[in-house]
């Protein structure tokens, strides 16, 4: 699938949303899931969640990710050193 068809399904995907109390919900896709809040555009309150959960794991992923880089700077450090 082009990218430009990727942007039309997703277009179409978020034009079939309805509002119900206040949010705008997917009639597709599974609730709950950071997938159908990106690729549904669905804002339900599980999929909000979802979606704050995800981005929650990939900031603590790259907090570790920075943490290991710093650890193996310094202990390449160190064994230079020594
Ligand atoms: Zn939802």
């Amino acid at each position: 699938m082009s990218a430009q068809q990727m942007r039309d399904l997703r277009q179409r995907r978020y034009a079939a949303r309805v509002l119900i109390d206040g949010r705008l919900v997917s009639p597709h896709g599974r609730h709950g899931t950071d997938a159908t809040y990106t690729n549904y555009g669905c804002r339900c309150v599980l999929c909000t969640e979802a979606v704050r959960l995800y981005q929650r794991g990939q900031r603590a992923r790259r907090v570790r990710n920075a943490l290991n880089r710093e650890r193996r700077r310094i202990a390449g450090q160190l064994t230079a050193s020594s």
